[in-house]
């Protein structure tokens, strides 16, 4: 089961992949977008990372909360807000739930998911983080456990899968076909986020 202890790992894992790969996401955005997608998850995860490890946890809904709020606030541009969302969709799917089993993990990726098309009116194949997060949340409702390889496995080919997409959502829609041939940088920073969820459930 996912407990709070395992939460904070996640966010922690985040972080370090985040920021040892900040560079990589600063080139995909100046690729496709502006430059600055680096910055802001460096930004965003040191700052949960900060927050969260000052307080006391009683629940995972309670990690995932402070970390959606530090997101929203701290992070500018487009994925701020929506990485805020998917946090904040996910303490509120797990809100008073005991036992957090890989079932209820993946619903609450699934209410993720849906956070993510209504803020930002996305929907799978237009080149965005939601390509990462649709298809993780749906692999993972189809297993009865916590599966790392299906969750590695699964966010590789689809993170890599954005580069021959024409992105219709966020800057990268401005350059049309151009878009194509580059990853998405909100679907390689997700791809790093899976990675590390991958880490702490081993
Ligand atoms: P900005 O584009 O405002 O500079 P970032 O560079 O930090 O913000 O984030 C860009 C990423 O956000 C994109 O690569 C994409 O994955 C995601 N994104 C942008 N707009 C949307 C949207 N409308 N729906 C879903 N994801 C989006
Ligand atoms: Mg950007
Ligand atoms: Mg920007």
């Amino acid at each position: 089961n996912f407990e709070v202890s395992h939460a904070l790992d996640w966010v922690n894992r985040i972080n370090e992949k985040i920021q040892d790969n900040k560079g990589e996401l600063t080139s995909l955005d100046q690729a496709i977008g502006d430059g600055d997608h680096g910055i802001n998850m460096s930004r965003g995860f040191q700052e949960a990372v900060n927050k969260i490890s000052g307080e006391d946890y009683s629940d995972v809904s309670g990690v995932w909360k402070d970390i959606a709020t530090t997101l929203m606030s701290k992070v500018g541009g487009a994925s701020g807000p929506l990485y805020g969302t998917v946090f904040l969709k996910m303490s509120t799917a797990v809100k008073g739930v005991e036992n957090i089993d890989s079932q209820t993990f993946s619903s609450a990726l699934k209410e993720a998911v849906s956070g993510i098309k209504q803020r930002g009116k996305a929907e799978a194949g237009e080149k965005t983080m939601l390509d990462v997060w649709e298809p993780l949340a749906d692999k993972m409702s189809e297993v009865q456990d916590f599966d790392r390889q299906l969750i590695l496995d699964t966010a590789r080919s689809s993170m890599e899968s954005t580069k021959d997409l024409v992105a219709t959502k966020g800057r990268a829609a401005y350059l049309k076909e151009r878009s194509k041939g580059h990853i998405d940088p909100g679907a390689m920073s997700s791809y790093y986020v899976f990675e590390a969820l991958a880490d702490c459930i081993k």
